[in-house]
């Protein structure tokens, strides 16, 4: 997701308190952050929030981080934060190329990605957020015990997502081709924005739990 350049959005995510500033410095002090010591969870690409903020609004006992590389959607995150206030809920404005210099070592007790880009060109597999790249700065900094989960209606993501597990040392827990008619997957699922707009056009969604 790439919005149009939205003037002054770079000022209010300045100023927002639902924004970390400088958040390399909380790196092993999230709880601080929060004021609790309840586990800490992250969506990484999260757009407007949607999935996320509902999540939070859920389990007001886990604190949720909402990732995002560009401010003209983490502005349009911070205006429905702005309605709904969640205490437990920051955002970090950030490439998640660099996720392993924010968080210490097992800070995160979850990490969600939801339709992820495709970078489609071979060459730029190494961008694909669930690519082994990106797993082995997850495993950097996910806890031991933890999980990632992974959602997306692009098939041949989801092929390559799966093919990269055990070079990359992962393991899956649970895989759905089609989540919304998998009973057991779909129990408490939340749709993100592109969820809703790509099972309406009949896309099956797919879905995989992992661990290591
Ligand atoms: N997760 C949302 C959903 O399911 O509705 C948004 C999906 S959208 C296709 C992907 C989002 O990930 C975009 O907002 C994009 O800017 C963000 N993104 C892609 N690569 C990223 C990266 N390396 N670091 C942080 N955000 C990223």
């Amino acid at each position: 997701m790439r919005l149009r350049n939205i003037a002054g959005s770079r000022e209010v995510i300045k100023e927002s308190p639902f924004v970390v500033q400088d958040a390399e410095t909380k790196k092993g002090m999230w709880n601080h952050v929060f004021g609790n010591d309840h586990p800490i969870q992250a969506e990484i690409g999260m757009g407007k929030g949607r999935f996320l903020m509902e999540l939070a609004a859920r389990n007001p006992q886990i604190n949720y981080i909402g990732i995002e590389k560009y401010s003209s959607v983490l502005l349009r995150a911070i205006q429905k934060m702005e309605e709904l206030n969640l205490p437990n809920v920051r955002f970090i404005r950030m490439d998640a190329e660099d996720i392993t210099e924010f968080f210490a070592q097992g800070e995160l007790d979850k990490i969600y990605l939801n339709f992820s880009d495709p970078w489609p060109k071979d060459r730029h597999a190494k961008r694909r957020l669930p690519s082994r790249q990106f797993l082995e700065r997850y495993d950097k900094i996910l806890k031991r015990d933890g999980r990632l989960e992974f959602k997306t209606d692009n098939r041949d993501l989801f092929d390559f997502a799966l093919e990269e597990l055990e070079p990359a040392g992962w393991k899956a827990e649970a895989v759905t081709f089609d989540l919304h008619h998998d009973e057991k997957m779909c129990e408490g699922n939340i749709m993100t924005e592109y969820e809703e707009r790509f099972s309406s056009q009949g896309n099956p969604i797919c879905k995989y739990i992992i661990y290591r």
